[in-house]
């Protein structure tokens, strides 16, 4: 993808319809930079500016500000140059002022991680340049105003003193409204707004200690540097860690010539989708304000306008206004200006077709001429991502392989969330109306803070609006809602691209940070009280609504047929009952790579008998005990084999230490003794015995079934007897069963004869048969280095990634607790191995253990049924060491699918 690049700059221009750089230089530019640079070349008006490049940013952060300025300085001023000549203004100027904004921008699109400047470049003495340049005494003190905002909160670092304070200088804008007893900042007078640039500075002063710098050049490498320290923010890095992206990309500084949507009423600013973000529809969309700059409609000062008349009406029906009220207060952008939105429509045309993808755009209008100041790939919801990638391919805007290409695997989760039970929704209480920011639905206890979000299991934040210092606090809580902003604001936006389900601007909640309360149709609210919202229709409803299960249907239906034409893996599921068999079934599950068969016996009724069987001190009282356990066993293969129709189903001998069924309070062990009609001393005698200091490396595994056969053989006859009832009804089973933690080719060996031998006389008995096969579970290290020698023997192996990884680190899974999240935060691991397959140690061993047991039986079948199974980079190792299938819980099942078919397509 990425050019090579030798020319060694610093600093790459565009503007003009010319660029230093392009769309592929991503890594080097930054996305918004490359982005502006590609406009630029394909004759998108873009103000002129130039992009510093990520690796200065680098460099600044191995050597320091001094060495860093000095090397890219001439780089800086010739490129300041270029847009002066293009703009006709001097940078540092009194009399004709060029005012510039510095924009960050890394390879991806990092919403609001980092801050922009705007109007960069005034001072006392320029404004009276721009006054007199532009004849706009009004628009040059709230340009004024605005850049000491910004200036000061992002470059100086001048934050409220408390979350419950409110921005200082919103603060002082407040007041002054209230003074005045206006409601928008566009009705401050000329004298409001030097009020308010002389109230700022005052505040600067007293905050920080500083005066407000004076110097454009100084203003212009302050603000570069606080770019680059961005990026070392704690936003920043969450950010980074919540995706998974390295320390090392750095940031690019985007500086750019200033355009004007504060310049009056032919003045404008907007946001827009090429397609709606939320649920995928392909309708042009967006938001604008007039007279306003920059942020003002993401930030939700003002509510913001539709971009198209259908828009409008749609939003103005949830909003219950009327159509004329609409027309006269709220009027689109189609209405109100109808030339440049046709422009709009044609750039937002191209913009798709030239990416191929959803764009999400911004754009700026000074006194009528439209211009686009960013354009990226659209943060989608799940469901958008599904459907958009389905319909580009049907418009043949892209083909099958990038469509697959194009869905996160990850992402799919969101679809396979509950939704809300329809019966139900109909019985809710609508408190209040908001704006169907992103999908979903959430049930959860009210916090009014991001970072009180975890104080309970299910909170929803409740905000007037967010900001990014949330980010972290909307990732942890179940659902967003705010009471001011639109469909682009920062709540809406972020919610999208994390998924999460989002109501926004519900103008009728009242919410009060200092006493913790929410005010809607004369009922309060306090923290902890619990609402639900519905991000598909904007509702938020009182108290719990009931959920349902989801399921796969349209695009997504369609989307998993591809998939399954491009993979070459199968896709199992792990299912210890009929019920689990059935959804994974609903998913597209092709077969049962796991079903563990001890949860059965956990069951009241059941316990009992395995609790006899446990205690029993000869193999007769064993053999009694594990007749009763028969039958039970027996009906529930019966279920699950029957849940699968067919479909193979691999059937684990018992795994875990006897001691977890054994009781350990003195209650129940009496209650044990009584039924068992043994003494309490024997009782507690056998528990004792029965406890290991290792049990995970203790007496569990194929060490059971070798110490005590008679279990293998009940579990045997359970499983093909049950086979054999169901084949009466139709279904034919080819049962796989599975020998669980060999670690030497005999252990197999001798399960294996016990299994062969108990088949022989269940046959014999029924005058009967059925398919079945012998295979093991792969998850000591030993059986993966001695894999020639058990394959001998094996009709298949899968890969019990779980222990495998807990064997090959030495790291016990139930303690590991302790010391993983600080070896995470250390970077002593990159990953959790538990989560994400450890491809270099543990996946060593896999591909040996493939390797060898291949090459004494060619065609075994290999198989994972760790977790690792459903996640999809260890899908992609899976589909590289040639396994024949991958087996993961049901609702990983859709991803496991997609991430099966992206791993064979991009395989060659
Ligand atoms: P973010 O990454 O948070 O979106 P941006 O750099 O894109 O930050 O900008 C913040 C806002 O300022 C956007 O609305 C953008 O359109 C606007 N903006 C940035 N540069 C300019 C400029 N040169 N002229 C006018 N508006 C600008
Ligand atoms: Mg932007
Ligand atoms: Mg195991």
């Amino acid at each position: 993808m990425e050019t090579l690049i030798d020319n060694n700059l610093s600093v790459y221009t565009f503007g003009n319809k010319k660029a230093d750089g392009s769309r592929k230089m991503k890594n080097l530019l930054g996305g918004k930079g490359a982005n502006l640079a590609e406009m630029s070349r394909i004759g998108i008006p873009v103000p002129p500016g130039f992009t510093i490049t990520t690796e200065v940013c680098t460099q600044y952060n191995e050597e320091g500000k001094d060495a860093v300025i000095a090397r890219i300085e001439p780089e800086v001023r010739a490129a300041i140059n270029s847009i002066e000549e293009t703009m006709g203004a001097m940078f540092g100027d009194d009399d004709n002022p060029l005012l510039i904004s510095v924009r960050s921008g890394a390879r991806v699109s990092m919403p609001g991680m980092m801050d922009t400047v705007l109007n960069l470049g005034l001072n006392d003495e320029s404004i009276k340049g721009v006054i007199k340049m532009t004849g706009n005494e009004r628009f040059a003190w709230d340009s004024y105003r605005r850049f000491i905002q910004m200036y000061s909160s992002v470059v100086m670092g001048l934050k409220p003193e408390s979350k419950e304070d409110l921005d200082p200088f919103e603060e002082i804008i407040d007041h002054l409204k209230d003074k005045r007893r206006i409601e928008q900042d566009t009705q401050f007078t000329v004298q409001d707004l030097q009020d308010l640039v002389y109230d700022f500075k005052d505040i600067v002063k007293k905050r920080t200690g500083k005066p407000f710098p004076t110097n454009p050049w100084d203003q212009l490498w302050g603000a570069i540097l606080a770019v680059f320290d961005s990026w070392n923010g704690d936003r920043a890095i969450y950010y980074r860690k919540m995706h998974g992206y390295p320390e090392d990309w750095g940031t690019a500084v985007n500086v750019q010539a200033m355009v004007f949507g504060n310049m009056g009423e032919d003045s404008g600013t907007g946001v827009c989708f090429t397609r709606d973000a939320g649920t995928g529809e392909n309708v042009f969309n967006g938001e604008y304000l007039i007279n306003a700059q920059g942020e003002d409609v993401v930030a939700g000062v003002r509510t913001p306008q539709q971009i198209t008349l259908l828009g409008s009406q749609r939003w103005a029906k949830l909003a219950q206004i009327e159509e004329e009220e609409r027309k006269e207060k709220y009027p689109s952008l189609e209405e109100l200006m109808p030339e440049i939105y046709k422009e709009l429509f044609e750039y937002q045309n191209k913009l798709e077709t030239h990416y191929q993808d959803m764009q999400d755009m911004e754009f700026t209008i000074q006194q009528g001429k439209l211009w686009i100041l960013q354009t990226r790939n659209g943060k989608r919801t799940g469901a958008a991502m599904v459907k958009i990638a389905m319909d580009l391919l049907k418009e043949g805007l892209i083909d099958e392989k990038i469509a697959l290409n194009r869905i996160e695997p990850r992402k799919l989760d969101e679809l396979l969330h509950p939704i809300f039970d329809p019966e139900a929704l109909e019985d809710a209480e609508v408190v209040a109306q908001g704006l169907p920011a992103s999908p979903g639905a959430a049930t959860g206890q009210i916090v009014f803070f991001a970072d009180e979000a975890e104080k309970y299991k299910n909170s929803i934040l409740v905000r007037i609006e967010t900001s990014p210092e949330d980010v972290e606090g909307m990732n942890i809580a179940k659902g967003i809602v705010t009471a001011r902003g639109g469909m682009t604001s920062h709540a809406a936006v972020v919610a999208r691209g994390i998924g999460k389900c989002c109501v926004s601007g519900a103008g009728a909640l009242k919410i009060n940070y200092k006493n913790r309360t929410l005010t809607v149709g004369g009922h309060e609210y306090h923290e902890g009280d619990w609402i639900s919202i519905n991000g598909s229709t904007g509702n938020i409803l009182e108290g719990k609504v009931a959920t349902k299960e989801p399921e796969l249907s349209g695009e997504f239906a369609e989307l998993m047929k591809l998939s399954d034409a491009y993979a070459q893996m199968e896709v199992r599921t792990n299912a210890d009952t009929p019920k689990d068999a059935e959804i994974a079934r609903s998913f597209g599950a092709t077969g049962i790579g796991l079903t563990r068969t001890e949860h059965m016996f956990f069951e009241v009724d059941r316990i009992k008998a395995m609790r006899e069987m446990i205690l029993a001190d000869t193999i007769k009282g064993r053999k009694q005990a594990l007749k009763e356990l028969l039958p039970m066993q027996r009906s529930d293969f019966e279920g699950i084999f029957r849940a699968m129709k067919g479909y193979p189903v691999t059937v684990r001998l018992l795994d875990p230490p006897l001691h977890e069924f054994v009781p350990h309070q003195l209650a129940t062990q009496k209650e044990l003794a009584e039924d068992l009609h043994i003494s309490l001393s024997s009782v507690k005698t056998k528990v004792a015995e029965l406890e290991e200091f290792n049990p995970m490396l203790g007496h569990r595994g194929c060490r059971l079934g070798n110490t005590y056969p008679e279990i293998t053989e009940m579990q045997t006859q359970a499983i093909l007897e049950a086979a054999l009832n169901l084949k009466k009804e139709g279904i034919n089973t080819k049962p796989e069963i599975m020998v669980p933690l060999v670690g030497t080719v005999e252990e197999f060996i001798q399960q294996k004869a016990v299994i062969d031998q108990t088949a022989e006389e269940v046959f014999k008995r029924r005058k009967d048969t059925v398919e079945y096969s012998v295979g093991t579970m792969m998850e000591t290290p030993r059986a993966t280095l001695v894999a020639d020698e058990i394959a001998k023997y094996a009709d298949f192996f899968s890969f019990g990634t779980n222990d495998l990884t807990q064997m090959t680190f030495g790291y016990s899974r139930d303690d590991s607790g302790k010391f993983l999240p600080i070896y995470l935060q250390k970077g002593i691991l990159k990953a959790d191995p538990f989560e994400i397959l450890d491809q270099e140690g543990v996946g060593q061993l896999i591909e040996i253990g493939t390797q060898r047991g291949r090459e004494s039986h060619p065609g075994l079948k290999v198989g994972i049924c760790g977790e690792h199974g459903g996640e999809p980079s260890s899908v992609g190792f899976c589909q590289k060491v040639g396994m024949n299938y991958v087996s993961c819980s049901p609702f990983r099942v859709p991803i496991a699918r997609v991430a099966a078919a992206q791993a064979a397509l991009n395989e060659n």
